[in-house]
């Protein structure tokens, strides 16, 4: 999917323009058709309906982290046994893609993209320590099953569209933090940071009374 191709959601007609450098999918926020996708067929992505959830963030929503200045464009949502976790999909310099992971109000921000792990997680579990490939030291959090995802927006490189994976979040001490997804040999990170909310210099969020 190229940069800058418009495709026409093939529900309501509705004009995406695509924004990412290396965006996976695109979803009509009008219709919630999938307008665009360069997944694999064993992953291919299926027309759902997302729910809210109670979140600052929309859609347009910009932010200034640092030297980032970023705009919401796509969310990813993960219903999980006990959580959900939204991965808010934004872009920044001019089709980079950068992912704000959130959940009740608690935040973390990762520039780089989600890269593949060799080593076997099977191990990883809550209080377990893992080391990270730039030799960053972890500890698991939490194990959590997928039980449900969804999307709408523009969606930036990612591998799983269907539940049955497990979700790992491992942190330490001075924010690091990770995401890792394992779906039997198929083991994938995201590293980053956790941000508040402050830090993250929203605008165009949404308030208490906009929430609905
Ligand atoms: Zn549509």
């Amino acid at each position: 999917m190229k940069q800058n191709t418009v495709y026409n959601c093939p529900g309501c007609s509705t004009a995406h323009k695509v924004q990412l450098n290396d965006a996976t999918l695109v979803i009509c926020q009008v219709c919630n058709e999938i307008v665009a996708d360069n997944v694999a067929d064993s992953e291919k992505p299926k027309a759902a309906h997302i729910p809210d959830d109670w979140s600052f963030l929309q859609i347009g929503t910009t932010g200034v982290y640092k030297e980032y200045n970023f705009t919401v464009i796509g969310r990813l949502r993960l219903q999980l046994r006990n959580d959900y976790k939204n991965f808010w999909c934004t872009t920044c310099d001019g089709g980079k893609c950068l992912w704000i992971a959130e959940s009740f109000g608690s935040f973390a921000l990762f520039t780089a993209s989600w890269t593949e792990v060799k080593n076997d997680l099977s191990q990883l579990h809550a209080g377990k320590k893992v080391i990270l490939a730039n030799n960053v030291t972890l500890r698991g959090e939490y194990v959590e099953k997928c039980e449900g995802i969804s999307y709408t927006g523009e969606i930036g490189p990612w591998n799983l569209f269907y539940p049955g994976f497990f979700l790992i979040q491992a942190s330490n001490g001075s924010g690091q933090t990770a995401f890792f997804t394992i779906k039997k040999n198929n083991r994938h990170v995201l590293s980053g940071q956790k941000v508040t909310l402050e830090e993250l210099n929203l605008k165009n969020i949404l308030t208490w009374d906009e929430w609905k």
